[in-house]
């Protein structure tokens, strides 16, 4: 095993490098062990690629910097792990307490049409430091832009500051025709949710154009907020699911309630509801309410999980409504729902692709009571039962999972980035791991 280990402070950088010296020739399942905290997650997406018979991962390393590794699939080889940029977040002395990690710098990834590698990182609202915040409320650190300095090669980096600093929640959306549109909430989570968009690659973007609305309620101790995620809709459109959170002056909790679908038609980027019926933006809560609803969660709390849209342009939701994985669609005249998995499975994460009209593939990373699993799940009657098709990786000993977005444009033996959270450990470096159809891809 030959992992290229990074510099990070601390106790346990010795046993990690004795852990890589005295390690034998044998392949290992994990291509980095310098994941940090939680070092990626679906809603920073995508955080991997495959371009041109090589995938791309980024994720989480250490003081929440952006590392990223690249597996060729002609060679079977590794490249890195390389540390892309430094994030603003994450540089207390001790990398031990987690109380002290925010995990927002976890990268989003994306490999434009010259096959130049850009990430965005290190946003959590960006700090008061950096000026007047017109589209929210100041935060932490700072979104940033980083490219490849050369096409299909991540040993080396630059710094485009051409966005907003003052993102989170950085999510890449590349449409078919290679126009790249940038989506994060403005701020910390009395913001706006705004796009960018790029006609060149990434080397200019348009100004903000917002689409979620922050305001404050009737009673001044709330405030409007929003969970959104973003994808790819069918033709030239993009589809998003989102949130509301009620966010409190005094008494500040983190409950997030129903669920909302919409989509932009990128021709004219012009947006509408489910029925086709067009939208006003910037949404309010209660234009949202009227126009926009999925599911209407009646105060019971809600969270975003991802969207894919079918054949026919219809919306598939996955959300976690109480504890429960609830899948949610459109046939056309309505929203339709069925619950997934139960409580009893403890969801971190999921992702899913809808294959053809009822058939839907979902990978998830859940602990039963017996075992953590990364599992991929499938549907042959649009979601009103599911079986389990395939196990990738387990275990017993109360090691969690998180995974990413499934990987865009992926191969079949490379489909998601998978970390391992192992409690009992008292540091917080992490395993990474890419799996597929064989399991995870080894690293020699
Ligand atoms: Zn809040």
């Amino acid at each position: 095993m030959k992992i290229r280990q990074t510099t990070f402070f601390g106790r346990h950088t010795l046993l990690l490098v004795l852990a890589t010296l005295t390690a034998t020739a044998d392949p290992v399942d994990y291509f980095a062990d310098n994941g940090f905290a939680k070092p990626v997650s679906t809603m920073q997406h995508p955080n991997a690629e495959h371009y041109k018979g090589v995938t791309y991962v980024a994720y989480q390393g250490p003081h929440e910097d952006p590392y990223v590794c690249a597996y060729d699939h002609k060679t079977a080889q590794w490249s890195g792990p390389y540390k892309a940029g430094t994030s603003q977040l994450g540089k207390t002395p001790d990398p031990t307490d987690r109380d002290t990690v925010d995990n927002h710098g976890r990268p989003a990834l994306l490999v434009d049409n010259d096959g130049y590698i850009h990430l965005i990182f290190g946003g959590h609202g960006g700090l008061s430091a950096l000026g007047k915040n017109h589209l929210g409320t100041p935060g932490r650190g700072r979104q940033m832009h980083v490219v490849s300095k050369n096409p299909e090669d991540i040993s080396s980096w630059e710094v485009l500051d051409n966005i907003s600093p003052f993102g989170t929640y950085s999510q890449f959306v590349k449409m078919a025709d290679g126009d790249i549109y940038l989506f994060y909430r403005h701020g910390s989570h009395r913001s706006d949710w705004v796009y960018q968009k790029s006609t060149d690659n990434c080397r200019t973007f348009s100004p903000e154009v917002s689409i979620l609305k922050h305001k404050m309620q009737l009673n001044p101790n709330t405030h409007d907020s929003w969970y959104a995620w973003f994808h790819e809709g069918k033709g030239d459109t993009i589809a998003v699911t989102f949130n509301y959170h009620p966010c409190k002056i005094l008494g500040h909790d983190s409950t997030r309630l129903n669920a909302y679908f919409m989509k932009m038609s990128c021709a004219n980027e012009s947006w509408e509801n489910v029925k086709g019926e067009s939208l006003k933006m910037p949404i309010t809560k209660e234009y949202a309410d009227k126009m926009a609803l999925a599911c209407d969660t009646d105060g019971v709390g809600i969270r975003r999980v991802t969207l894919r849209v079918d054949s026919k342009g219809f919306p598939h939701l996955l959300h976690r409504r109480a504890s429960e994985l609830v899948h949610f669609y459109w046939d056309g005249k309505a929203w339709q729902e069925s619950v997934v998995f139960t409580k009893d499975y403890k969801v971190t994460d999921a992702d899913f692709a809808v294959e053809s009209p009822g058939v839907i593939r979902l990978l998830v990373t859940a602990r039963t009571e017996n075992q953590n699993e990364v599992s991929w799940w499938t549907t042959q009657n649009g979601g009103h039962s599911w079986e389990k098709e395939r196990t990738l990786m387990a275990n017993t000993t109360n090691t969690d999972y998180l995974m990413g977005a499934l990987v865009r444009n992926a191969q079949s033996d490379a489909q998601v980035v998978v970390s391992e959270i192992n409690p009992n450990q008292d540091h917080l470096y992490r395993k990474v791991f890419l799996l597929g159809d064989k399991g995870a891809v080894q690293r020699h």
